[in-house]
């Protein structure tokens, strides 16, 4: 059983609502997709049973010793990746045309390391995260690996939950990819609700149940209501609205849950979220009902 907590743009409180659903289930894996600003494992005290190195693509190399200074690699590269026959790794696409133009075959293509992968052992189940290296992007087979490395670990009792990548891009489609819950955070703005069409527009394309979640939706009632009048519209299930509420700024800042925040008003709208989720879960067949709460 695999949910995908998503969001259009960073900074929805999706990773809050991922944290406090971990803590909510009864078995969870946890996989931070968030490959750009990796944070879940920041709540959680644990240590590392697994590590990798990923690979996400190949760069130019020029063999200087071959190299007669043409300048046929400069012209066809057409990302400005190479200046006085020196490679750019950053700009460099790994395309291989320069491969195919020069006289000396003196370009070759090379595997580089974007990220180190790790599966962290938690009290409270296992992490699944990545940390690129600087100016790495962040990228759909990095995602599909992460999910790929806690394969291992799921059984018929546990529930798998992604933080995911933000917006639309490959990451979001990896993370979104075989999921049976797709959990889409919000905000009530207007931007809030472009990016929710956007990501159910994409969302569509995948057999995954979407459910939407509006955080902070006391802040704009009227934007509320109009998230709530189109996932009507939609046929989306409103599984929660969380209000807006000082704990959750303590419960970043102090990295803990905000299910350890006894008397926080999100805290108590979250675990009611929970709820209808697991309702709607098995009244879809998605889980069995002797599997939760
Ligand atoms: S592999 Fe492509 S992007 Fe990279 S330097 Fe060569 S032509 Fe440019
Ligand atoms: S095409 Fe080959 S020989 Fe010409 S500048 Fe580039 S690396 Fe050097």
């Amino acid at each position: 059983m695999v949910i995908s907590v998503l969001s259009g743009k960073g900074g929805t409180g999706k990773t809050t609502v991922v944290a406090a659903l971990s803590e909510l289930a009864k078995k969870v894996i946890k996989v931070d997709c968030d490959v750009d600003a990796p944070n879940l494992y920041l709540f959680y005290k644990g240590t590392d049973i697994e590590t990798g190195s990923f690979y996400g693509g190949k760069k130019a190399k020029i063999n200087k010793s071959l190299c007669v200074e043409c300048g046929a690699c400069e012209e066809v590269c057409k990302f400005n990746a190479i200046k006085n026959c020196v490679v750019d790794p950053f700009a460099c696409e790994g395309c291989g045309a320069c491969t195919l133009v020069c006289p000396q075959n003196a370009i070759s293509l090379e595997e580089e390391k974007s990220a180190d992968t790790f599966l962290t052992k938690t009290d409270k189940g296992i992490i699944s995260r990545a940390m690129m290296g600087v100016g790495s992007d962040g990228s759909g087979k990095l995602v599909t690996q992460l999910r790929k490395n806690v394969k291992k670990f799921e059984d018929d009792g546990t529930i798998t939950i992604i933080d995911g990548s933000p917006g639309i891009g490959c990451a979001v489609i990896a993370s979104i990819t075989e999921t049976d819950v797709a959990l889409i955070v919000t905000e009530p703005t207007k931007s809030g609700l472009d990016d929710l069409k956007r990501i159910l527009e994409l969302s569509e394309h995948f057999e995954t149940q979407v459910m939407v979640c509006i955080n902070k939706y006391n802040i704009n009632l009227e934007m509320t209501s109009q998230i709530e009048d189109y996932a009507k519209e939609k046929k989306l299930f409103v599984v929660g609205k969380i209000p807006f509420d000082k704990k959750v700024m303590e419960s970043v800042n102090t990295l803990k849950p905000i299910t350890a925040f006894e008397d926080s008003i999100a805290r108590k709208a979250i675990e009611e979220m929970w709820i209808r989720m697991n309702d709607i879960m098995i009244e879809k067949g998605i889980l069995s009902n002797t599997k939760i709460k």
